[in-house]
Protein backbone atom coordinates (compact mmCIF):
# COMPACT_ATOMS: atom_id res chain seq x y z
CA UNK A 1 0.00 0.00 0.00
CA UNK A 2 2.77 2.54 0.97
CA UNK A 3 4.85 1.41 -2.26
CA UNK A 4 1.36 2.03 -4.08
CA UNK A 5 1.68 5.46 -2.56
CA UNK A 6 5.06 6.49 -2.99
CA UNK A 7 4.93 5.28 -6.84
CA UNK A 8 1.50 7.70 -7.07
CA UNK A 9 3.31 10.52 -5.24
CA UNK A 10 6.76 10.07 -7.10
CA UNK A 11 4.49 10.39 -10.71
CA UNK A 12 2.56 13.58 -8.72
CA UNK A 13 5.70 15.27 -7.72
CA UNK A 14 6.92 14.52 -11.50
CA UNK A 15 4.77 15.91 -13.44
CA UNK A 16 4.49 18.93 -11.07
CA UNK A 17 8.16 19.55 -11.74
CA UNK A 18 7.23 19.47 -15.68
CA UNK A 19 4.18 21.55 -15.49
CA UNK A 20 6.10 23.94 -13.02
CA UNK A 21 9.06 24.08 -15.64
CA UNK A 22 7.05 24.45 -18.71
CA UNK A 23 4.65 27.27 -16.73
CA UNK A 24 8.31 29.10 -16.61
CA UNK A 25 9.22 28.51 -20.19
CA UNK A 26 5.43 30.15 -21.12
CA UNK A 27 5.93 32.79 -19.10
CA UNK A 28 9.27 34.13 -20.06
CA UNK A 29 7.74 33.88 -23.87
CA UNK A 30 4.30 36.02 -22.22
CA UNK A 31 1.84 33.35 -22.92
CA UNK A 32 0.81 34.30 -20.04
CA UNK A 33 -2.86 32.78 -19.98
CA UNK A 34 -0.88 28.99 -20.84
CA UNK A 35 1.38 29.53 -17.89
CA UNK A 36 -1.01 30.26 -15.91
CA UNK A 37 -3.04 27.03 -16.84
CA UNK A 38 0.50 25.20 -16.27
CA UNK A 39 1.49 26.28 -12.82
CA UNK A 40 -2.03 25.45 -11.43
CA UNK A 41 -1.88 22.06 -12.34
CA UNK A 42 2.15 22.08 -10.97
CA UNK A 43 0.10 23.31 -7.73
CA UNK A 44 -2.28 20.19 -7.48
CA UNK A 45 0.86 18.56 -5.88
CA UNK A 46 0.22 20.94 -3.06
CA UNK A 47 -2.16 18.55 -0.72
CA UNK A 48 0.72 15.85 -1.45
CA UNK A 49 2.95 17.99 -0.04
CA UNK A 50 0.90 18.76 3.03
CA UNK A 51 0.34 15.43 3.98
CA UNK A 52 4.34 15.13 3.90
CA UNK A 53 4.51 18.45 6.29
CA UNK A 54 1.88 16.77 8.23
CA UNK A 55 3.76 13.52 8.66
CA UNK A 56 6.82 15.25 9.46
CA UNK A 57 5.16 16.82 12.49
CA UNK A 58 3.62 13.84 14.14
CA UNK A 59 6.40 11.77 13.63
CA UNK A 60 8.42 14.37 15.67
CA UNK A 61 5.77 15.21 18.06
CA UNK A 62 4.34 11.79 18.96
CA UNK A 63 7.52 9.93 20.79
CA UNK A 64 8.14 13.04 22.40
CA UNK A 65 4.53 13.14 24.13
CA UNK A 66 4.57 9.10 24.76
CA UNK A 67 8.03 9.51 26.51
CA UNK A 68 6.28 12.54 28.46
CA UNK A 69 3.43 10.84 29.36
CA UNK A 70 5.53 7.36 30.35
CA UNK A 71 8.75 9.25 32.00
CA UNK A 72 6.72 12.95 33.16
CA UNK A 73 8.80 16.08 31.99
CA UNK A 74 8.69 18.22 29.11
CA UNK A 75 9.58 17.71 25.33
CA UNK A 76 13.44 18.80 24.08
CA UNK A 77 13.77 22.54 23.90
CA UNK A 78 12.07 23.57 20.44
CA UNK A 79 10.34 20.68 19.41
CA UNK A 80 6.69 21.67 19.74
CA UNK A 81 7.46 24.78 17.69
CA UNK A 82 9.15 22.72 15.09
CA UNK A 83 5.89 20.02 15.09
CA UNK A 84 3.69 23.06 15.28
CA UNK A 85 5.45 25.06 12.46
CA UNK A 86 4.98 22.06 10.65
CA UNK A 87 1.01 21.16 11.23
CA UNK A 88 0.94 25.08 9.93
CA UNK A 89 2.28 24.77 6.73
CA UNK A 90 0.07 21.33 6.07
CA UNK A 91 -2.65 23.56 6.74
CA UNK A 92 -1.45 26.56 4.48
CA UNK A 93 -0.20 24.38 1.57
CA UNK A 94 -4.05 22.58 1.99
CA UNK A 95 -6.50 24.30 3.81
CA UNK A 96 -8.93 21.78 3.41
CA UNK A 97 -6.65 19.29 5.19
CA UNK A 98 -8.66 18.59 8.08
CA UNK A 99 -6.23 15.99 9.98
CA UNK A 100 -3.59 19.07 9.67
CA UNK A 101 -6.04 21.63 11.39
CA UNK A 102 -7.09 19.00 14.10
CA UNK A 103 -3.18 18.71 14.85
CA UNK A 104 -3.09 22.33 15.16
CA UNK A 105 -5.91 22.42 17.79
CA UNK A 106 -4.28 19.54 19.62
CA UNK A 107 -1.19 21.06 20.13
CA UNK A 108 -2.48 24.21 20.85
CA UNK A 109 -4.38 22.91 23.73
CA UNK A 110 -1.35 20.91 24.93
CA UNK A 111 0.45 24.06 24.88
CA UNK A 112 -2.52 26.06 27.12
CA UNK A 113 -2.30 22.73 29.66
CA UNK A 114 1.92 23.34 30.11
CA UNK A 115 1.92 26.97 31.43
CA UNK A 116 5.02 26.16 32.77
CA UNK A 117 6.45 26.75 29.07
CA UNK A 118 4.53 28.82 27.16
CA UNK A 119 7.63 29.72 24.86
CA UNK A 120 7.13 27.64 22.02
CA UNK A 121 3.73 29.29 21.85
CA UNK A 122 4.71 30.10 18.31
CA UNK A 123 4.87 26.71 17.94
CA UNK A 124 1.25 25.98 16.49
CA UNK A 125 1.04 29.01 14.41
CA UNK A 126 0.57 31.70 16.79
CA UNK A 127 3.52 34.43 16.63
CA UNK A 128 5.29 35.08 19.80
CA UNK A 129 4.61 38.19 21.73
CA UNK A 130 5.77 40.43 24.35
CA UNK A 131 7.82 38.87 26.90
CA UNK A 132 7.32 35.30 25.95
CA UNK A 133 8.98 35.93 22.71
CA UNK A 134 12.70 35.03 22.37
CA UNK A 135 15.54 36.52 24.16
CA UNK A 136 18.95 36.64 23.75
CA UNK A 137 19.95 37.72 27.36
CA UNK A 138 18.88 37.06 30.62
CA UNK A 139 19.73 39.64 33.38
CA UNK A 140 18.68 38.42 36.74
CA UNK A 141 18.25 41.65 39.01
CA UNK A 142 17.37 45.27 38.13
CA UNK A 143 19.88 46.78 40.64
CA UNK A 144 22.64 48.93 39.69
CA UNK A 145 24.85 46.21 38.11
CA UNK A 146 21.58 44.36 36.32
CA UNK A 147 20.61 48.34 34.62
CA UNK A 148 23.77 49.07 34.38
CA UNK A 149 24.44 45.87 32.26
CA UNK A 150 21.20 46.14 30.09
CA UNK A 151 22.02 49.59 29.33
CA UNK A 152 25.86 48.59 27.94
CA UNK A 153 24.07 45.81 26.26
CA UNK A 154 21.63 47.87 24.66
CA UNK A 155 23.07 51.38 24.52
CA UNK A 156 26.83 50.71 23.78
CA UNK A 157 26.96 47.44 21.85
CA UNK A 158 23.32 48.10 20.36
CA UNK A 159 21.16 44.83 21.04
CA UNK A 160 17.76 45.49 20.85
CA UNK A 161 15.95 46.16 24.03
CA UNK A 162 13.67 43.36 23.24
CA UNK A 163 16.09 41.10 23.26
CA UNK A 164 17.21 41.69 26.40
CA UNK A 165 15.25 41.10 29.91
CA UNK A 166 15.77 42.11 33.20
CA UNK A 167 14.05 39.94 35.80
CA UNK A 168 13.28 41.48 38.98
CA UNK A 169 11.89 39.78 41.97
CA UNK A 170 10.91 43.03 43.75
CA UNK A 171 8.18 45.21 42.60
CA UNK A 172 10.48 47.52 40.39
CA UNK A 173 13.47 48.52 39.16
CA UNK A 174 16.25 49.30 42.27
CA UNK A 175 13.65 47.33 44.54
CA UNK A 176 16.84 46.63 47.04
CA UNK A 177 17.37 50.53 47.17
CA UNK A 178 13.73 50.88 48.30
CA UNK A 179 14.07 48.80 51.22
CA UNK A 180 17.47 51.18 52.39
CA UNK A 181 16.24 51.90 55.98
CA UNK A 182 15.51 55.92 55.25
CA UNK A 183 18.42 57.19 57.16
CA UNK A 184 21.18 55.40 55.34
CA UNK A 185 22.85 57.37 52.35
CA UNK A 186 25.62 56.74 49.20
CA UNK A 187 28.70 56.76 51.22
CA UNK A 188 31.11 57.75 47.74
CA UNK A 189 30.14 61.14 47.09
CA UNK A 190 28.48 61.86 43.72
CA UNK A 191 29.23 64.91 41.15
CA UNK A 192 29.73 65.52 37.82
CA UNK A 193 32.58 66.46 35.77
CA UNK A 194 31.69 66.57 32.43
CA UNK A 195 35.20 67.69 31.25
CA UNK A 196 36.78 64.44 32.20
CA UNK A 197 34.52 61.34 30.82
CA UNK A 198 31.42 63.17 30.51
CA UNK A 199 30.18 61.81 33.91
CA UNK A 200 32.63 61.13 36.24
CA UNK A 201 30.18 60.54 38.88
CA UNK A 202 31.32 57.48 41.18
CA UNK A 203 27.62 56.02 41.64
CA UNK A 204 26.75 56.43 37.70
CA UNK A 205 26.26 53.10 35.91
CA UNK A 206 25.97 54.54 32.61
CA UNK A 207 28.28 56.23 30.40
CA UNK A 208 26.43 59.91 30.19
CA UNK A 209 24.30 59.41 33.20
CA UNK A 210 24.96 61.11 36.82
CA UNK A 211 23.31 60.27 39.80
CA UNK A 212 24.07 64.48 41.24
CA UNK A 213 22.77 65.92 37.88
CA UNK A 214 19.35 63.76 38.16
CA UNK A 215 19.03 63.74 41.50
CA UNK A 216 20.78 67.44 43.16
CA UNK A 217 22.39 65.15 45.93
CA UNK A 218 26.26 64.55 46.27
CA UNK A 219 24.90 61.53 49.02
CA UNK A 220 21.37 60.02 47.49
CA UNK A 221 19.06 58.04 50.03
CA UNK A 222 18.16 54.60 48.83
CA UNK A 223 14.85 55.88 47.45
CA UNK A 224 16.64 58.51 44.98
CA UNK A 225 19.13 56.41 43.97
CA UNK A 226 15.78 54.20 42.92
CA UNK A 227 14.44 56.57 40.93
CA UNK A 228 17.71 57.66 38.87
CA UNK A 229 18.15 53.63 37.50
CA UNK A 230 14.01 53.37 37.15
CA UNK A 231 14.75 56.58 34.87
CA UNK A 232 17.16 55.54 32.98
CA UNK A 233 14.96 51.78 32.66
CA UNK A 234 12.25 53.62 31.47
CA UNK A 235 13.81 56.37 29.09
CA UNK A 236 15.59 53.80 27.47
CA UNK A 237 12.69 51.31 27.42
CA UNK A 238 14.24 48.26 28.96
CA UNK A 239 12.40 45.16 29.14
CA UNK A 240 11.68 44.72 32.93
CA UNK A 241 9.78 42.10 34.50
CA UNK A 242 9.37 42.74 37.66
CA UNK A 243 7.50 40.22 41.27
CA UNK A 244 9.22 37.52 39.16
CA UNK A 245 11.95 35.58 40.88
CA UNK A 246 13.82 33.24 39.76
CA UNK A 247 14.98 30.17 41.38
CA UNK A 248 17.10 27.97 38.72
CA UNK A 249 19.24 28.56 35.87
CA UNK A 250 19.95 25.10 34.01
CA UNK A 251 22.16 24.88 30.66
CA UNK A 252 21.23 22.64 27.85
CA UNK A 253 22.24 21.85 24.98
CA UNK A 254 25.89 22.43 24.11
CA UNK A 255 27.49 19.33 22.34
CA UNK A 256 27.61 21.17 18.66
CA UNK A 257 27.83 24.80 19.65
CA UNK A 258 27.30 27.03 22.69
CA UNK A 259 24.71 25.96 25.55
CA UNK A 260 20.99 27.60 26.09
CA UNK A 261 19.83 28.43 29.26
CA UNK A 262 17.24 27.41 30.73
CA UNK A 263 15.46 29.85 33.79
CA UNK A 264 12.65 28.89 35.65
CA UNK A 265 10.99 31.54 37.23
CA UNK A 266 8.07 32.06 39.89
CA UNK A 267 6.23 34.93 40.14
CA UNK A 268 5.43 36.73 43.38
CA UNK A 269 2.49 37.91 45.37
CA UNK A 270 1.26 40.96 43.92
CA UNK A 271 1.85 39.95 40.29
CA UNK A 272 -1.45 39.13 37.99
CA UNK A 273 0.39 35.93 37.03
CA UNK A 274 0.76 34.98 40.69
CA UNK A 275 -3.19 35.62 41.50
CA UNK A 276 -4.34 34.54 38.54
CA UNK A 277 -2.37 31.24 38.87
CA UNK A 278 -2.03 30.27 42.45
CA UNK A 279 -3.60 26.83 42.86
CA UNK A 280 -4.27 26.74 46.69
CA UNK A 281 -3.26 29.04 50.15
CA UNK A 282 -0.27 27.61 50.26
CA UNK A 283 1.97 26.16 47.83
CA UNK A 284 5.62 24.92 47.63
CA UNK A 285 7.80 26.52 44.56
CA UNK A 286 6.66 26.03 41.67
CA UNK A 287 8.77 26.35 38.53
CA UNK A 288 8.05 27.86 35.84
CA UNK A 289 10.04 28.79 32.42
CA UNK A 290 8.53 31.52 30.47
CA UNK A 291 11.58 32.66 28.39
CA UNK A 292 12.61 30.13 25.49
CA UNK A 293 16.46 29.54 26.00
CA UNK A 294 19.00 32.41 25.83
CA UNK A 295 22.00 32.27 24.88
CA UNK A 296 23.50 34.61 27.95
CA UNK A 297 22.30 34.87 31.51
CA UNK A 298 23.97 37.42 33.66
CA UNK A 299 23.88 37.27 37.51
CA UNK A 300 22.96 40.51 39.14
CA UNK A 301 20.95 39.82 42.04
CA UNK A 302 23.08 41.22 44.62
CA UNK A 303 26.30 40.38 46.74
CA UNK A 304 24.47 40.74 49.12
CA UNK A 305 20.71 39.27 48.74
CA UNK A 306 21.38 36.16 50.27
CA UNK A 307 22.30 36.14 53.81
CA UNK A 308 24.15 33.04 55.25
CA UNK A 309 21.42 31.44 57.65
CA UNK A 310 21.37 27.37 58.71
CA UNK A 311 24.27 25.54 58.08
CA UNK A 312 27.59 27.52 57.81
CA UNK A 313 26.01 30.84 59.57
CA UNK A 314 25.97 31.49 63.54
CA UNK A 315 23.39 29.96 65.26
CA UNK A 316 20.27 32.01 65.49
CA UNK A 317 21.56 34.46 62.13
CA UNK A 318 17.40 33.75 60.94
CA UNK A 319 16.68 35.59 63.99
CA UNK A 320 18.74 38.83 62.86
CA UNK A 321 17.09 41.37 60.85
CA UNK A 322 18.56 41.64 57.35
CA UNK A 323 17.37 44.28 55.02
CA UNK A 324 17.99 41.76 52.24
CA UNK A 325 15.20 39.51 53.58
CA UNK A 326 11.70 40.28 52.08
CA UNK A 327 8.70 38.35 51.35
CA UNK A 328 11.27 36.39 49.08
CA UNK A 329 13.70 34.73 51.08
CA UNK A 330 11.00 34.20 54.13
CA UNK A 331 8.59 32.31 51.63
CA UNK A 332 12.08 30.22 50.89
CA UNK A 333 12.44 29.92 54.68
CA UNK A 334 9.07 28.87 54.86
CA UNK A 335 8.57 26.56 51.87
CA UNK A 336 5.19 28.51 51.26
CA UNK A 337 3.78 30.72 49.68
CA UNK A 338 3.28 34.04 52.23
CA UNK A 339 -0.02 35.20 51.91
CA UNK A 340 0.00 38.76 53.04
CA UNK A 341 3.59 40.47 54.05
CA UNK A 342 3.10 41.38 57.22
CA UNK A 343 5.44 38.74 57.99
CA UNK A 344 8.23 39.85 55.95
CA UNK A 345 7.50 43.36 57.12
CA UNK A 346 9.35 42.38 60.64
CA UNK A 347 12.35 41.48 58.18
CA UNK A 348 13.16 44.86 57.74
CA UNK A 349 14.47 48.10 58.44
CA UNK A 350 12.52 51.02 57.35
CA UNK A 351 14.05 53.30 59.51
CA UNK A 352 16.22 52.70 62.63
CA UNK A 353 14.69 55.69 64.56
CA UNK A 354 11.12 53.48 64.61
CA UNK A 355 12.76 50.32 65.46
CA UNK A 356 11.23 49.17 68.59
CA UNK A 357 13.72 48.79 71.79
CA UNK A 358 16.92 50.30 73.01
CA UNK A 359 19.52 48.06 73.30
CA UNK A 360 21.24 46.76 69.74
CA UNK A 361 24.24 45.14 68.86
CA UNK A 362 25.31 45.40 65.72
CA UNK A 363 27.30 42.29 64.01
CA UNK A 364 29.76 43.28 61.50
CA UNK A 365 31.20 46.65 61.71
CA UNK A 366 31.94 47.47 57.53
CA UNK A 367 29.74 49.91 55.50
CA UNK A 368 25.98 48.73 56.75
CA UNK A 369 27.17 48.00 60.22
CA UNK A 370 28.86 51.40 60.87
CA UNK A 371 25.76 52.98 59.34
CA UNK A 372 23.24 51.52 61.59
CA UNK A 373 25.52 51.63 64.89
CA UNK A 374 25.92 55.46 63.67
CA UNK A 375 22.24 55.60 62.78
CA UNK A 376 20.66 54.02 65.48
CA UNK A 377 23.03 56.33 68.21
CA UNK A 378 21.72 59.58 66.41
CA UNK A 379 18.23 58.34 67.34
CA UNK A 380 19.21 57.92 70.85
CA UNK A 381 19.58 54.18 70.81
CA UNK A 382 22.16 52.13 72.33
CA UNK A 383 23.97 50.51 69.61
CA UNK A 384 26.91 48.45 69.51
CA UNK A 385 28.82 47.51 66.48
CA UNK A 386 30.70 44.32 66.49
CA UNK A 387 34.32 44.75 64.41
CA UNK A 388 35.27 42.11 62.57
CA UNK A 389 39.19 43.52 61.80
CA UNK A 390 41.83 45.59 63.85
CA UNK A 391 42.33 48.29 61.50
CA UNK A 392 38.72 49.25 62.36
CA UNK A 393 39.29 49.28 65.59
CA UNK A 394 38.58 52.94 67.39
CA UNK A 395 38.29 54.48 71.04
CA UNK A 396 35.35 56.74 69.98
C1 LIG B 1 25.32 52.00 53.57
C2 LIG B 1 25.72 51.71 52.17
C3 LIG B 1 26.30 52.70 51.42
C4 LIG B 1 26.71 52.45 50.12
N1 LIG B 1 27.27 53.45 49.40
C5 LIG B 1 27.65 53.23 48.13
C6 LIG B 1 28.21 54.28 47.36
O1 LIG B 1 28.37 55.39 47.82
N2 LIG B 1 28.56 54.00 46.07
C7 LIG B 1 28.38 52.76 45.54
O2 LIG B 1 28.70 52.55 44.36
N3 LIG B 1 27.85 51.74 46.26
C8 LIG B 1 27.49 51.95 47.54
N4 LIG B 1 26.96 50.92 48.27
C9 LIG B 1 26.92 49.58 47.70
C10 LIG B 1 25.80 49.41 46.71
O3 LIG B 1 24.56 49.62 47.33
C11 LIG B 1 25.88 47.99 46.18
O4 LIG B 1 27.18 47.75 45.71
C12 LIG B 1 24.92 47.80 45.04
O5 LIG B 1 23.62 47.86 45.52
C13 LIG B 1 25.15 46.47 44.38
O6 LIG B 1 24.36 46.46 43.23
P1 LIG B 1 23.83 45.10 42.59
O7 LIG B 1 23.07 45.47 41.37
O8 LIG B 1 24.97 44.16 42.50
O9 LIG B 1 22.85 44.51 43.69
P2 LIG B 1 21.45 45.05 44.19
O10 LIG B 1 21.37 46.53 44.13
O11 LIG B 1 21.24 44.40 45.51
O12 LIG B 1 20.44 44.48 43.13
C14 LIG B 1 20.15 43.11 43.00
C15 LIG B 1 18.73 42.99 42.48
O13 LIG B 1 18.48 41.63 42.18
C16 LIG B 1 17.20 41.27 42.65
N5 LIG B 1 17.23 39.81 42.88
C17 LIG B 1 17.94 39.12 43.80
N6 LIG B 1 17.75 37.80 43.67
C18 LIG B 1 16.89 37.65 42.62
C19 LIG B 1 16.31 36.52 41.99
N7 LIG B 1 16.59 35.28 42.39
N8 LIG B 1 15.45 36.71 40.96
C20 LIG B 1 15.17 37.98 40.53
N9 LIG B 1 15.70 39.09 41.10
C21 LIG B 1 16.55 38.93 42.12
C22 LIG B 1 17.01 42.09 43.91
O14 LIG B 1 15.66 42.27 44.24
C23 LIG B 1 17.70 43.40 43.50
O15 LIG B 1 16.81 44.33 42.92
C24 LIG B 1 26.52 51.16 49.57
C25 LIG B 1 25.90 50.15 50.31
C26 LIG B 1 25.51 50.42 51.60
C27 LIG B 1 24.84 49.33 52.38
Amino acid sequence: MAKKRRGTGDQQLASAEEHAVKSESLFEAKQYADAALEAEKALQCLPLMARSSLTRGRALLYPALSKMVQEGGLPPAGLLEEAGRHFTLAVRLDPECEEAKGEVDSLQKLLSDLPQDPAPASAAGKEPSGAAAAVDVIIVGAGAAGVGCALMLTKTFGLDASRVLLIERGEGVGDTFRRWPAEMRFISPSFNNQGWTNSFDLNSVAHGSSPAYSLHAQHPSGGQYADYLDALASSAKLNVRTLTEVISVKAEGGKGGPPRFRVGVRSQPGSSEHAARRPSRVSGPRPRFPEDHPRYVVWAAGEFQYPREGGGAIAGAELCRHNSRGPFSLEQTLGCTLLSRSLAVIALVSRFASLPGDDFVVIGGYESGADAAVNLAKAGKQACASLTSECRKTSD
